[in-house]
């Protein structure tokens, strides 16, 4: 076995893995990459943009159903589902080609193939042995095995994206973000969806007044949710399948054609062999200091998806990288910083948010104003006939800086952005109700949420 040597080697070529890239190739540093399936990993191939073609879909149904308010008369509509499968994946066919040419550009060796740890300082990728000075471990995410008898029968969001024909019933077990964004739009679609989570709260991480307003709106399209439920097994039916769980003590059964996994989604780590790069982890987590890196193997550094220590986000993995990359280059003193982080949950109309929830807020024994508005019959909402149009801000009595900001629906999830950017640069309440904003947008609406 050929022994190959580069300052830096990345295992996984997602928005982690890219993200490493940038300060050490600048710092004119070797470099391998190695990636066993698509450059560009979950968020392009697999994940959030094809997701978004969807839920498009989902967005564009959801204007229909009120074009009768704007006094517009459209017929029933169809969605031609495996259409628009074939236009998601025609939208997002060229992105690998497209990184690897823009990798080759960074002069990155990209090396197809499963990595695995060979040492301390060593990974295989088949029959090459790969020397470094510093290894990257930025390989992912899977989905959570689910420890119930027939768990085999379950698809994920994979087969979601690539399934040609609509399911007529879906019950996705686990009630979090993939769940709630993909029941939104198979529920439009015309499919029949169940969502069962096993906690009292859809979206357990999120503000519990913003997740009541998204659980409504679900229920209205006709999505079946139950909370509290304790999932006891899956077996096939008559062509179908069943899920048999109990509920407040009693036990019950539904069918449907499509079991989803939507238990959320672990550290892809368990097949790098971390024992022989001498890589300290437990319960499926690499341990990492405050730079990301290996508590055992001061080599090794951690980034994105792979060290669930913060939100699974395409932002978060890409953010992770450069500060992974920019230590490696620099010495051990960068951190990541997650508190004004943006997210959505793009159900139709979306969840946003970013800072603390209101109950975080009040355990962290800040002293708050909040600021809670039902925006469904301002006049803008009025105007773009809104059923939900929902806001929470939060801000620090003693500071007048934005702790949290929560939407619902009044384009929050580009709202959330504007929240994002006065936290991360410490623009407070006034300052951000002083500004002037284009007119009429939901954005001018931000004046009268403060
Ligand atoms: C359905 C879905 C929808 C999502 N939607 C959103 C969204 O709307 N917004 C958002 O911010 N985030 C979203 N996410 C999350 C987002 O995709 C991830 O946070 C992001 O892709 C993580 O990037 P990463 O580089 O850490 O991991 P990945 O992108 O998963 O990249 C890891 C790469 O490592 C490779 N790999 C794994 N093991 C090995 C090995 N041993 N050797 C070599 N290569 C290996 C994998 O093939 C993969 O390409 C979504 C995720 C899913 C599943």
């Amino acid at each position: 076995m050929n022994t190959e040597r580069f300052d830096v080697v990345i295992l996984g070529g997602g928005n982690a893995g890219i993200g490493v890239t940038g300060p050490v190739r600048r710092a004119g540093m070797s470099v391998a990459m190695i990636e066993s399936h698509d450059l560009g990993g979950t968020c392009p191939n697999r994940g959030c943009t094809p997701k978004k073609v969807l839920v498009a879909a989902g967005h564009a149904l959801h204007e229909i159903e009120r074009a009768a308010i704007h006094h517009i008369s459209v017929g029933k509509p169809k969605l031609d589902w495996s259409a628009l499968i074939d236009r998601e994946k025609d939208l997002i066919k060229d992105i690998p080609a497209n990184l690897a040419r823009s990798m080759a550009r960074r002069d990155v060796e990209v090396i197809k193939g499963h990595a695995a740890f060979a040492g301390p300082n060593a990974v295989r990728v088949g029959d090459r042995r790969l020397e470094a000075k510093h290894i990257v471990i930025a390989t992912g995410s899977k989905p959570r095995q689910l420890p119930i008898p027939g768990a085999e029968h379950m698809i994920t969001s994979d087969e979601m994206l690539s399934e040609r024909e609509l399911p007529g019933s879906v019950i996705f077990v686990g009630g979090g973000v993939i769940s709630l964004e993909f029941g939104h739009v198979y529920a439009r679609a015309g499919a029949d969806v169940t969502i069962l989570e096993a906690l009292p709260q859809l979206l357990p991480a999120m503000d519990v007044d913003a997740v009541a307003r998204i659980q409504t709106e679900s229920e209205r399209i006709g999505i079946r949710v139950k909370t509290g439920v304790s999932v006891k097994r899956i077996e096939p039916a008559n062509n179908r399948l069943r899920v048999v769980f109990t509920h407040q003590g009693t036990q019950h059964v539904a069918e449907a054609d499509r079991i989803v996994n939507g238990a959320g989604r672990v550290a892809n780590v368990d097949t790098l062999d971390l024992a022989a790069g001498r890589v300290e982890h437990g319960n499926g987590r690499v341990a990492v200091d405050c730079h990301l890196r290996s508590t055992s193997n001061p080599e090794v550094y951690v980034c994105g998806d792979a060290l669930p220590i913060a939100p699974q986000l395409s932002p978060i993995a890409t953010y992770e990288g450069d500060i992974v990359g920019r230590n490696i280059v620099e010495g051990p003193k960068y951190s990541p910083d997650y508190g004004s982080m943006p997210t959505s949950v793009y159900t139709v109309p979306a969840l946003a948010a970013v800072g603390l929830t209101e109950a975080v807020a009040h355990q962290k024994g800040y002293a708050i104003k909040v600021h809670s508005n039902d925006m469904h019959d301002w006049f803008s909402a009025r105007t773009y006939a809104e059923i939900i149009a929902w806001s929470k801000i939060i801000v620090d009595q003693a500071t007048d800086r934005i702790l949290g900001a929560h939407f619902v629906g009044h384009a929050g999830e580009e709202l959330v952005n504007v929240f994002g950017l006065a936290m991360r640069f410490g623009i407070t309440a006034t300052q951000i109700k002083d500004y002037i904003y284009a007119y009429p947008t939901f954005s001018s609406d931000i004046k009268h949420m403060l």
